[in-house]
């Protein structure tokens, strides 16, 4: 589509800067444990490396490469002065003590410290991870160098220079993009049906907003099962449930369903906020929503895509659906880099312009090309990046 020669291609196609890290761990028991840990730098021709950091225990460097190169092209198709790059330590945190994950966090941050600043590749939470894991990283980054370094994480507590409105701002994305796609169609978000997978950072505040706004929320899911109500879900019931619990299975006023239940439900909009690869060539047939909002990173494999595509399904692409967490990350990058904080009304106006005018960019393109929303966003990401490598020149 966009006529790129084969070296730029590959050179798009293949990541920039890789580190590989042994995470040794002393448990709190006195033994020790190793674990690996990756940092990607996709690409970084438009302004440091950004991205999450994931702890699971699936995490791998192929993933990890992976969501680095999303990270590329979500910068580019919202306009950030990022790259995209991505960590992983391939543990699965709800094994550990608060204290071994601590020490965990300090042992990676202080193994990929060379290639890490604010200037450089600046971290933000993902799977795994949260405002706790970004103080640790920020802490053991400062005491290195002997200062007090912000910039060096998005998705820090208040406290410690985090930006208001981050927390929640992935889930503002998804909401924005979901009734950009739901109003070019003509249908009004006030009485929409929701189905959300995931009820974690992305799925639970997505659940909340969906329902301020007057959807209906009727079904949503977490890793141990899921519950559905045609009538909708009280999301705020529901918060208590899950305080109480750590689970929404077992909400009351709602029966049962399962994770793969909830793909196939008639809804208008389906959003998938957890984990990569859930719509393939089998569960993408049963989909009966009009919309898929990708609110996880690559929930919808190629051949899912093309089924979905086939059926008539219309696709928010992750790039471009959840982008919002990152939008703000970058306001809180730059509101540290400047020492000075915005209100949370001037935060929730740009994310809110800025997602509006990169869906409307993307939308624009597809109508033009005839393509998918997937395609648009993602020649325009593409196209940024290379135009900004045409434009530097090759060393030497
Ligand atoms: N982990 C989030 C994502 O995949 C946020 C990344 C960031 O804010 O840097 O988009």
């Amino acid at each position: 589509m966009l006529g790129l020669d084969e070296g730029t291609h590959e050179m798009l196609a293949t990541p920039r800067r890789e580190v590989h890290v042994a995470v040794p761990l002393r448990r709190d028991d006195g033994t020790s444990v190793l674990f690996r840990g990756y940092r990607v730098q996709h690409n970084v021709s438009r302004g440091p490396g950004k991205g999450g950091l994931r702890y699971h225990p699936s995490v791998d460097i192929d993933e990890v490469r992976a969501l680095a190169m999303w990270m590329t092209w979500k910068c580019a198709v919202v306009d950030l002065p990022y790259g995209g790059a991505k960590g992983g330590v391939t543990i699965d945190p709800r094994e550990h003590s608060e204290r071994e994950l601590e020490r965990v966090t300090r042992r990676y941050t202080s193994e990929i410290k060379p290639i890490i600043g604010p200037e450089r590749d600046v971290m933000a939470p993902d799977m795994g991870t949260n405002e706790q894991t970004m103080a640790w990283v920020m802490d053991t980054y400062s005491v290195s160098e002997g200062y007090t370094i912000p910039g060096v994480v998005t998705g820090k507590p208040i406290a410690v220079g985090g930006s208001l409105g981050r927390a929640t701002a992935t889930s503002r994305g998804v909401v924005h993009t979901a009734k950009a796609a739901l109003n070019e169609a003509g249908v009004d978000v006030v009485g929409a049906s929701i189905a959300i997978q995931g009820f974690g950072k992305v799925g639970s505040h997505a659940a909340a907003i969906f329902a301020e706004e007057g959807a209906r929320v009727v079904a949503v899911s977490d890793q141990y099962g899921g519950v559905v109500n045609r009538d909708g879900l009280d999301v705020d019931a529901l918060f208590t449930h899950v305080a109480a619990t750590g689970t929404v299975v077992g909400f009351e006023e709602a029966d049962e369903i399962s994770n793969h239940g909830l793909l196939g439900l008639e809804v208008d909009v389906l959003v998938p906020a957890a984990v990569e690869g859930v719509l393939d060539e089998i569960t993408a047939q049963q989909v009966r929503a009009r919309f898929v909002v990708e609110g996880a990173n690559g929930p919808t494999t190629g051949e899912g895509d093309t089924i979905l595509a086939k059926n008539g399904v219309v696709v928010v692409p992750d790039v471009l659906a959840n982008a919002g967490g990152v939008v703000v990350s970058y306001f809180e990058w730059v509101q540290a880099n400047q020492a000075y904080w915005w209100t949370e009304p001037e935060i929730s106006e740009r994310l809110e312009h800025r997602m509006h005018s990169a869906y409307a960019d993307v939308s624009a393109l597809a109508r033009r090309e005839d393509v998918s929303l997937r395609d648009a966003a993602l020649a325009i990401g593409v196209q940024r990046v290379a135009e900004a490598h045409e434009i530097r020149g090759l060393y030497p």
